[in-house]
């Protein structure tokens, strides 16, 4: 669960990039957040992952107290968390299989278990026969398939998608919603952050839109 009551960040240069936000999404909900460039989307999901930290109001993320997190559990809080970015942050030199497998080798996961478990999200998002492709042998629809994957094999309580589609044709980016849609089907709570109106209209759902700061709109559409 996310929960934000009363959150403002004010960065040094005086800017205030969230206003008093509140936002509860339960577990188990699919939201899109939408906002211009300079809204605020970005500094909400710094927050969200620690990476800054509120001037006032309180966050829980996944049961995380964000406030009084500290340092040194902050890996503790973003294990809880996938991330899928616009630009997939794959590693090139890792065919995909290997891709994925990192994320549970860094933790020290059990070799059983990652030969298991990696073809199985690999299989999810679609790709079992492009285990052994490299990301530059890949159309950009296949490299968000894997960061989808990477982002699930640690079986995070939510995934953050910030702006997932931002390199995708529209064809594709449908794609990547509905594996999105289906990944929040078998219950990860999906937040996914995008400026492209016209595909949050298509798929519908709740709608949280940020301007200059502040959520102007908070519902389903
Ligand atoms: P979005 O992701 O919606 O484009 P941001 O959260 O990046 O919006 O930015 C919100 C506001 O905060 C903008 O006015 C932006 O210029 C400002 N801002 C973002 N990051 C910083 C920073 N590190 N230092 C100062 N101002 C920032």
């Amino acid at each position: 669960m996310v929960e934000l009551k009363n959150v403002s960040v004010t960065y040094s240069n005086g800017v205030d990039a969230l206003n008093n936000v509140s936002l509860t999404i339960n577990d188990g909900e699919f939201a899109f957040v939408v906002g211009e460039s300079g809204a605020g989307k970005s500094t909400l999901i710094k927050l969200l992952i620690k990476e800054i930290s509120a001037n006032s109001g309180s966050i829980k993320v996944n049961g995380f107290n964000l406030e009084k997190l500290r340092q040194k559990d902050i890996p503790k809080l973003r294990r809880t968390i996938g991330f899928v970015f616009q630009d997939f942050k794959l590693i090139n030199t890792m065919n995909v299989y290997d891709n994925v497998a990192f994320v549970l080798r860094s933790i020290d996961a059990p070799a059983k278990y990652i030969r298991k478990r990696v073809p199985y999200v690999i299989g999810l998002v679609g790709l079992k026969d492009k285990m052994k492709a490299y990301p530059t042998e890949m159309s950009g629809g296949e490299q968000q398939r894997v960061a989808l994957a990477r982002a699930l094999v640690n079986d995070p309580k939510l995934i953050i998608a910030d702006e997932p589609t931002g390199n995708l044709d529209p064809k594709t980016s449908i794609e990547i919603i509905q594996l999105l849609q289906g990944i929040n089907d078998c219950g990860t709570t999906v937040l996914m952050v995008t400026h492209e109106h016209e595909l949050v209209k298509r798929f519908g759902g709740r709608t949280i839109s940020l301007l200059d700061g502040k959520i102007t709109f908070d519902d389903i559409i």
